[in-house]
């Protein structure tokens, strides 16, 4: 057996079946590149759905992390440490906010936005307890913890996992009337994804997001804006919101948050809404640590330059431009997406996603399927032109063969 057989033979017998990864196997990785066990090397047009916007083994992130780690790791919120207070202050500034609340994985940070969303209806807006009301869209994708999953419409995320969470009303994606018929005065909260990555990149019709701002401020209810895969570079702007000029109530990051190297995330939003926490009411071992704190820093302070946001404009037209002269051959019927990201629906014809991807990978490019027939492109932010042409041009000869 190959060194990628074994390592894949071992991994399907000690571990849970709960994904299903190309065969590959990767050992190291650098910028937009990995090298598999056997030394082949793979363009990565996933970067970890948008964990890894500043590439693999950023030089200034790891130096960060580096340097945290000679110093102290973890303290535990019992005490205070020294890079919690400029990590609050720079991140509640990046997003135009005032507090943060910080956890670790994105589904967290969603369970998070979902209770400070439930007290401030209680304590602040006045719902009858145990009354609030969330609207979420269909076809969402929020993370994997059981509440999260109540609220899913993807029947392989919600089989077999009830009793559900009870306190969500879904609404099409996109559609503002239901969004709006479903309102009542208990209605505490929308979340939202202002780009549905899982779902295939569905950008919603334009006005929609400003519509919802509208609507919610007129309801006094809060606009919970979902920018874990969609934030920080992604879409040409440090958040996807940006591009119709709307300021949500509340940010929820993750993924390119920890740099690629920890988990963070975290809840954004005003004194007012985050202000509903008294000491005791919620929290996290891991939330906030200083390796987190310190690496998150390094993120912020690359975002704040704007070169990250800037270059994903740039290479993303040039991505859509290539990706539009595809859609008219056949083999592809629709092209989505803002900025560095796109999801492409392939042409049933041709196979489904999950063999395209196969095929890309035996083209040394690493894409990920979703739903049927679309791949999803996300490359790194720091990817070279030269790189992502490279990468097209592999996708037009698997779409061609
Ligand atoms: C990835 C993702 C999550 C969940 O993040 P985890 O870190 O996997 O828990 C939530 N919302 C969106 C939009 C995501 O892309």
């Amino acid at each position: 057996m190959s060194a990628t057989e074994t390592a894949i033979a071992s991994a399907e017998a000690h571990s849970a079946h709960n994904y299903h990864p190309l065969p590959v196997v990767v050992a190291s990785a650098e910028g937009a590149w990995m090298t598999d066990v056997e030394g082949r090397h793979y363009l990565d047009l996933l970067a970890g759905y948008s964990a890894l916007n500043f590439g693999h083994g950023n030089r200034r992130l790891l130096d960060a992390a580096r340097a945290q780690l000679e110093r102290v790791t973890l303290t535990s919120r019992a005490f205070h440490h020294d890079r919690f207070a400029d990590f609050c202050t720079e991140l509640a500034e990046l997003c135009g906010m005032e507090m943060v609340l910080p956890m670790n994985t994105g589904a967290e940070a969603v369970e998070t936005a979902v209770k400070t969303a439930r007290k401030w209806g209680y304590r602040v807006k006045g719902v009858p307890d145990g009354m609030a009301k969330i609207i979420v869209a269909s076809d969402n994708f929020h993370g994997r913890t059981t509440t999260v999953i109540s609220f899913s419409t993807d029947p392989e995320a919600r089989a077999d996992y009830g009793p559900y969470t009870p306190g969500f009303e879904i609404v099409p994606y996109g559609d503002l009337t239901a969004m709006r018929e479903a309102m009542t005065e208990n209605t505490v909260a929308v979340l939202i994804e202002p780009i549905q990555g899982e779902a295939g990149v569905l950008v919603p019709p334009a006005g929609y997001l400003a519509g919802v701002r509208e609507l919610t401020r007129e309801r006094n209810v809060l606009f919970v804006a979902d920018e874990i895969q969609s934030g920080l570079g992604r879409t040409g702007r440090t958040f996807a919101l940006e591009h119709e000029g709307v300021v949500p109530d509340m940010y929820v990051l993750g993924k390119a948050l920890g740099g690629g190297v920890v988990p963070v995330s975290a809840v954004v939003s005003s004194a007012e809404i985050l202000g509903v926490f008294r000491p005791g009411e919620h929290g996290s071992t891991f939330g906030g640590n200083p390796l987190a704190c310190a690496v998150a820093l390094e993120v912020i302070a690359m975002l704040r330059t704007g070169e990250y946001q800037e270059r994903a404009a740039e290479l993303g037209d040039h991505l859509h431009r290539e990706l539009g002269l595809l859609a008219g051959g056949g083999a592809v019927e629709t092209v989505r997406g803002r900025g560095l990201w796109a999801g492409v629906d392939i042409a049933p014809a041709l196979g489904t996603g999950r063999q395209i991807s196969e095929r890309l990978m035996a083209e040394r490019v690493l894409v990920k399927d979703t739903h049927g027939s679309t791949i999803r492109i996300a490359p790194p932010l720091v990817i070279s032109k030269e790189d992502l042409d490279w990468g097209l041009d592999r996708l037009r000869t698997v779409l061609s063969a």
